[in-house]
């Protein structure tokens, strides 16, 4: 196997950890975040689409909705917009899921 593929691998893994320990143990699940990521940059992968979303893009922490993000539509419902709670970021996704 390629090692590029191992760090995909592992990528998945941590955040399948992350997805466990949030919201119970959310410094534990951003720690599992900043690992994957740290993967991710050291072999220049970018994050799975399903992955990306639930980071936020400015403090790095992993987003459990209703736990320390807030949700909503934009006003022409054609995007998702995500509050972090921890450091307020705002981030837009098109609504597609
Ligand atoms: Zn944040």
């Amino acid at each position: 196997m390629r090692e590029e593929e191992i760090a995909r691998e592992r990528m998945d893994l941590l955040f399948e950890e992350a997805k466990e320990a949030a919201p119970e143990d959310q410094d534990l699940a951003d720690r599992y975040v900043s690992l994957a990521r740290r993967i991710g940059m050291s072999y220049n992968i970018s994050l799975p689409k399903e992955f990306s979303r639930r980071i936020c893009s400015e403090c790095g922490s992993f987003l459990v909705p209703g736990e320390n993000c807030r949700v909503r539509l934009d006003s022409d419902g054609s995007k998702k917009v995500v509050t972090c709670g921890s450091c307020g970021n705002v981030e837009r996704f098109p609504y597609e899921d």
